[in-house]
């Protein structure tokens, strides 16, 4: 038999997933943990919003194992010419490997950012700022120590823009369940670029700016992160701001195992694909996701999004089918459906297929969008385990 293995169970892994099970053919799924965490709604459980339960699923809930095996393991290496990964528990063989391993932060080089910025990527993560922040707030009443009321935020991206969101929305809450003064309470957004959410048009981005500035929010735009020590940001102008909370959401470059393993990647470390997702040195591998550099229509590589990713999952499954079938193998094409940023748990800004919106429709939408993706990857079944509680809110 065929041997498939995916690699991930990220958004493109998945996804992936989800569609090889529906073509009734077997795989191996190996992923650091048993569920599947939402990525690009970590700022929720950071910024206090809900528990845990609400960003992820179990993989067994989502896959059925007639068709996944499910292997917790970590890669460690791949080794395409023998067409094997190492892993920390074992090694495996495939026929087909799907590389969807997602990214890794891009600290820029800046000195002192990985040892002393906390970082939004996973469950756990997630967890540690929002219980880091809580401390603060608890210690703050032991020493008077107002820099533990500071929150430094590096990058407006959309993880930033969205985080900072959330703690306009949870800082006055914790503020007054720990009585602590709020005029001492500070959250400071700093961007190296010009405006925030480059991926807006203006208006947009002006928008999110009045909106987050009016919940007390301070953005600080054309302002470069160059250092940053134990409690302390030095900016560019040589500005030093202390904080007991750093938190970088500068950016992210591909898994590093591509790299590593000798495939033609770009400066961002993405393994080069061809029209159909297979890397372009080795055919039977697949690079999905925020590892992948697919070249869109205007001769750029296309920038990591979720959406991306999930579409780029289902489209590689569905070329795994045609090969395990003999058929041609179909060309991968993205369709935008646009972007959403919430800005706290009701109002929000973006896109929808070309169309603008802000307020209230933009969080709504935003909420609605969570829905469609339980609904794709699990059907109203999911969508009842997971959203009960939004539905009746
Ligand atoms: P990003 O690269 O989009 O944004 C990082 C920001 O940090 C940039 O604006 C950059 O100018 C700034 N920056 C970089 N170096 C800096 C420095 N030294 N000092 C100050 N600012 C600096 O990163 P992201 O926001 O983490 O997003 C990563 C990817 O994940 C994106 O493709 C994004 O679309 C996706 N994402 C999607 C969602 C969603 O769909 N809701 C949510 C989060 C992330």
């Amino acid at each position: 038999m065929t041997k498939i293995v995916v690699l991930g169970a990220g958004y493109a892994g998945i996804a992936c997933g989800v569609r090889l099970q529906k073509l009734d053919i077997p795989f191996t799924l190996i992923n650091k943990h048993r569920y599947h965490y939402f990525t690009t709604l970590l700022h929720e459980l950071a910024g206090g919003r809900n528990d845990a339960e609400e960003y992820y699923v179990d993989l067994e809930d989502v896959l059925n194992e007639d068709q996944a095996t499910i292997i917790q393991d970590v890669v460690t290496a791949l080794r395409p010419q023998e067409n094997k990964i190492i892993t920390e528990k074992s090694e495996y063989e495939y026929d087909y490997l799907v590389f969807a391993l997602g990214n890794a932060p891009e600290f820029f080089g800046i000195p002192g950012l990985k040892e002393h910025a906390l970082l939004l990527r996973s469950l756990d993560t997630a967890k540690e700022i929002r219980e880091h922040v809580e401390e603060q707030f608890l210690l703050y009443n032991q020493d008077q120590d107002s820099t533990r009321l500071r929150i430094i935020v590096g990058g407006a991206g959309l993880t930033g823009i969205e985080l900072v969101g959330e703690l306009a929305e949870w800082l006055p809450q914790l503020t007054a369940a720990y009585r602590v003064p709020s005029h001492q309470v500070e959250v400071i957004n700093i961007e190296a670029a010009p405006v925030i959410l480059p991926m807006l048009d203006k208006s947009l981005q002006e928008t999110a700016m009045n909106v987050l500035t009016k919940k007390g929010i301070k953005i600080r735009t054309g302002e470069k992160i160059t250092r940053v020590g134990e409690h302390v940001v030095e900016l560019a102008s040589g500005e030093t701001i202390e904080a007991k909370t750093i938190i970088w959401t500068g950016g992210v470059r591909a898994n590093p195992l591509l790299a590593e393993a000798g495939f033609e990647t770009d400066p961002r470390g993405r393994a080069k694909v061809n029209e159909y997702l297979q890397s372009v040195d080795y055919e039977n591998v697949f690079v999905l996701g925020d590892s992948s550099c697919f070249i869109g229509p205007d001769g750029k590589p296309l920038p990591p999004t979720g959406q991306l990713a999930s579409q780029m999952g289902e489209h590689c499954a569905k070329n795994l089918n045609a090969l395990l079938r003999h058929q041609e193998l179909r060309p991968f094409e993205f369709h935008y459906m646009g972007t959403l940023a919430s800005l706290g748990s009701e109002v929000g800004v973006g896109n929808i297929k070309g169309f603008k919106t802000s307020g209230v429709p933009a969080g709504f939408l935003k909420e609605m969008t969570k829905v469609k993706y339980l609904y794709n990857l699990g059907g109203l079944r999911m969508v009842a385990k997971k959203r009960g509680q939004f539905m009746h809110r």
